[in-house]
């Protein structure tokens, strides 16, 4: 599933090749996606030029000269693939990616003059939405997200000032998005466990220490992950087909039974499942 660092790669890849360009023309093969796309879509874009694209939390925001918006969101396995036109305007039938998406699951083409972007989604978790500036304004999506985990608003006393609203571990907390967004399973599991934190740690028994290490660790390992490549699990190639390196330095995330990579450290990675989903922690250095 994309996360934060996967879906800051494919903006910086789509930024190249389309910020500044005119949508030409616009092919839907499949309107059933997470929403189904709105039947003025094409209509809405059709002819228009993209200023620039931003992100927020795991949403790629699509800004258009004209003032409005659209949104593009990743799901559970969507992925963005641009196809580089030829240099005489031929467009080049394969893609970057060194292990070609199925066809069948290429639902979106946007067309630009010199290059194709492609939405390939196999689940049809993803979604595109289409917003007038005004529209926008009040969108669903962005307007409940809390702090960007990389921007200077996840400092100290933010954390302090709001934890006090979340009855719940920390693990939990951390993957509230009204609290910080864009964090997934992969990067809690991990930042907890750079941080020496049991995941079932009630959010406020959280010592002031704590909290300012648990935040450096946060954005550390986002950074890191960002500059390589993002992480490649099951779905996700950066849109130029890049396999990202991130996985391979998981401490935890899909560790378990496996020593404890810490050094003097003699504990083992457990692995256990809460709300649904799996935690990823060493029965030692993380003991609550
Ligand atoms: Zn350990």
């Amino acid at each position: 599933m994309p996360e934060l660092p996967e879906v800051e790669i494919t903006k910086k890849t789509l930024k190249k090749y389309v910020e500044h360009q005119y949508i030409t023309d616009i092919k839907i093969n499949n309107y059933n996606l997470r929403y189904k796309i709105n039947k003025n879509f094409k209509k809405n874009l059709l002819g228009k030029k993209i200023n620039k694209i931003t992100r927020r939390s795991k949403y790629l925001i699509f800004h258009l000269y004209d003032k409005n918006f659209f949104i593009l969101h990743l799901g559970m396995s969507g992925r963005v693939l641009v196809k580089q036109n030829k240099i005489r305007g031929l467009i080049d039938t394969s893609f970057y990616a060194s292990t070609l998406p199925i066809d069948k699951h290429n639902h979106i083409y946007l067309i630009f003059k010199k290059s194709t972007v492609v939405y390939n989604d196999t689940r049809r978790f993803g979604f595109i939405k289409y917003y007038t500036a005004t529209e926008f304004k009040n969108c669903s999506h962005l307007s409940k997200l809390g702090v960007e985990p990389l921007s200077d608003e996840l400092n100290f006393s933010f954390f302090k000032r709001n934890i006090i609203r979340f009855n719940k571990s920390i693990k939990n907390t951390l993957m509230d998005q009204s609290f910080i967004c864009g964090l997934g399973n992969i990067y809690v599991n991990e930042a907890l466990f750079l941080s020496k934190i049991n995941p079932n740690r009630s959010s406020q028994a959280l010592h002031e220490k704590e909290i300012k290490v648990l935040i450096n660790y946060i954005k550390k390992i986002l950074k890191k992950s960002i500059s390589m490549g993002g992480s490649s699990i099951k779905d996700f190639h950066n849109s130029e087909g890049k396999f990202g390196n991130f996985q391979n330095t998981f401490k935890v995330y899909g560790q378990e039974n496996k020593k404890c990579v810490r050094l003097n450290c003699t504990g083992f990675i457990k692995k256990s499942i809460t709300s649904g989903r799996a935690t990823f922690f060493c029965t030692k250095c993380q003991s609550e």
